[in-house]
């Protein structure tokens, strides 16, 4: 595992937004926690702290919520046309680009990762989320619907159907893609006319503070976005158990997701979308292209280090290949430049916290105790920052943790099949089902085991492909409703049928 020297600071544009006191916005304003606490934001990749934000609770999330009703309910928003709304959204996607190389030095210090991924992948992602959704903006449509009525012979009717916003939204993300994330869940509120308060993650909070001070510059009108820097135990469950939001949407663990859906069942059973955890199967299938499918392996697990809710974890390959194919990803692994997120040539910077690390080592101690042996990596670099070594296990069993949760890690396991049928089994034999892949250069294998694959995305011959216009989500215990696409548009929508007796 090369590790890269020590990183270059940040550029003194970043330092200064960074080094500010940071505050909540609530109504337009930047405000100070109502209990007046703050919170220490920490540079991953070498443990120190680097900035302190508001810790925002109940009465910062009242407040929030107050100001997200006001503005959907009266004021500017709710009166500017949907050709406004979407000229608004673009200019925040443009202000988002002239600020990309900032925006990148920030998630690089924040959250760990390469500041030349998140220039490349995180920010540009971002934009295009915002321009997408911007496009949406004039396109919500209903239907006309020609209704028979048999019960009033002869009454005739004009039946349509509005699509509406769903109202106040409350947002709560997490901290692997801190601004992507921001702007999955943004942007199709934005684009329906919603009002929203976002929870950042308490991990990574700066990108989206950062955003937050671009709202205004775009034009949008105070209230329609706040946001709320803070814990999950307290601001996290105060908006999710909150009586005057009308929908939530999360991102974050399975067991979080639980929590959720009891605070919106208990309180106003208001609407859920969820985006949870995975275990995701990547197969490479006899006849792939092996080398393409070793790197691609490489890329679906290693990736933002693993810290991917579709990361492909669980790797699957025929008996025939299966020492080639290993130790091929085995090779890229050690090859990866860890280091700090700011140095150029750094290819995988730390996991985001000490609690991260920790869970992943806990992990990587399970595999090791029930057998499982790292062909590459295994452990955690000692000394500052909270890395973990690009991991490669094998000699895995269906039973084991490695195989059945998900770690959240740069880690992943090789399991060896024989029979399609078997592999099938074994790949959707998993509570969760958020992503697939397969590697093969049989297209109707490939479509076929498309359909039995029991996930929201399946990529063939690719891994991680994103893009705004593509829904993602999951089956099973990986989430409810899909980010992105049309669908996203109908989360954060809801249909009133409107008849007329004529
Ligand atoms: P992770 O375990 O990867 O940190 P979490 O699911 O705990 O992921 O966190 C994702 C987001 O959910 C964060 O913004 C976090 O603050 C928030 N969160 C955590 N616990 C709760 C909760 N009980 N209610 C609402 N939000 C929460």
């Amino acid at each position: 595992m090369p590790i890269t020297a020590e990183a270059p600071s940040a550029s003194r544009n970043t330092m200064s937004f960074v080094d500010r006191e940071h505050k909540l916005l609530i109504d337009g304003q930047w405000v100070a926690a109502a209990s007046g606490k703050t919170f220490e934001v920490k540079d991953p990749a070498t443990g120190r702290t680097i900035a302190r934000v508001a810790e925002g609770d109940k009465a910062d999330v009242d407040r929030a919520v107050k100001a997200a009703r006001r503005a959907f309910e009266s004021g500017p928003w709710p009166a500017l046309t949907a050709s406004q709304r979407g000229r608004m959204i673009w200019k925040l996607a443009d202000l988002l680009e002239q600020h990309l190389d900032e925006f990148a030095e920030i998630e690089s210090l924040d959250n760990g990762k390469p500041r030349t991924i998140a220039a490349a992948a995180d920010v540009p992602l971002a934009i295009d989320l915002f321009r997408y959704m911007a496009g949406w903006a004039t396109k919500i449509e209903g239907n006309t619907i020609p209704i028979s009525v048999g019960y009033m012979p002869g009454a005739e009717f004009h039946a349509y159907t509005l699509r509406e916003p769903v109202g106040v939204v409350a947002q709560i993300i997490p901290w692997n893609f801190p601004l992507l994330m921001a702007a999955w869940k943004l942007g199709p509120a934005l684009a329906t006319g919603c009002t929203i308060v976002l929870k950042v993650a308490e991990e990574t909070p700066l990108s989206a503070i950062r955003l937050g001070h671009l709202f205004k510059e775009a034009g949008f009108p105070d209230g329609v976005v706040n946001i709320i820097t803070g814990f999950g135990e307290t601001a996290g469950a105060a908006l999710s158990g909150h009586p005057d939001v009308d929908k939530v949407a999360f991102t974050g663990s399975t067991e979080v997701g639980r929590l959720i859906v009891k605070a919106a069942g208990s309180s106003n059973l208001k609407k859920v979308t969820l985006e949870l955890g995975g275990k995701s199967p990547n197969i490479i299938l006899p006849d792939a292209d092996i080398p393409a499918a070793i790197g691609g392996a490489a890329n679906a697990i290693f990736f933002n280090h693993g810290q991917c809710c579709c990361a492909g974890s669980r790797l699957f390959v025929h008996r025939s290949q299966f020492d080639q194919v290993v130790n091929g990803v085995a090779e890229h692994a050690r090859k990866i430049k860890v280091g700090h997120g700011l140095h150029p040539e750094t290819g995988m910077g730390p996991l985001v916290s000490q609690i991260q690390q920790d869970r992943v080592c806990r992990f990587l101690d399970s595999g090791k105790r029930e057998g499982a042996k790292a062909l590459a990596g295994g452990q955690r670099r000692e000394g500052d920052g909270y890395f973990v070594e690009p991991t490669v296990l094998i000699d895995t069993r269906p039973d084991m943790e490695v195989i059945r949760e998900e770690i959240f890690g740069p880690v992943v396991a090789a399991v060896r099949y024989d029979e399609p049928e078997e592999l099938i089994a074994a790949a959707n034999d998993s509570v969760y089902g958020l992503a697939a892949a397969i590697w093969t250069r049989d297209l109707s294998k490939a479509h076929k085991l498309a359909r039995r694959l029991r996930a929201g995305s399946v990529w063939v011959n690719c891994y991680n492909i994103f893009d705004a216009a593509l829904p993602f989500g999951g089956y099973k215990q990986s989430g409810w409703g899909r980010e992105m696409g049309h669908e996203a548009i109908n989360l954060y929508t809801q249909t009133k049928a409107v008849t007329v007796q004529l």
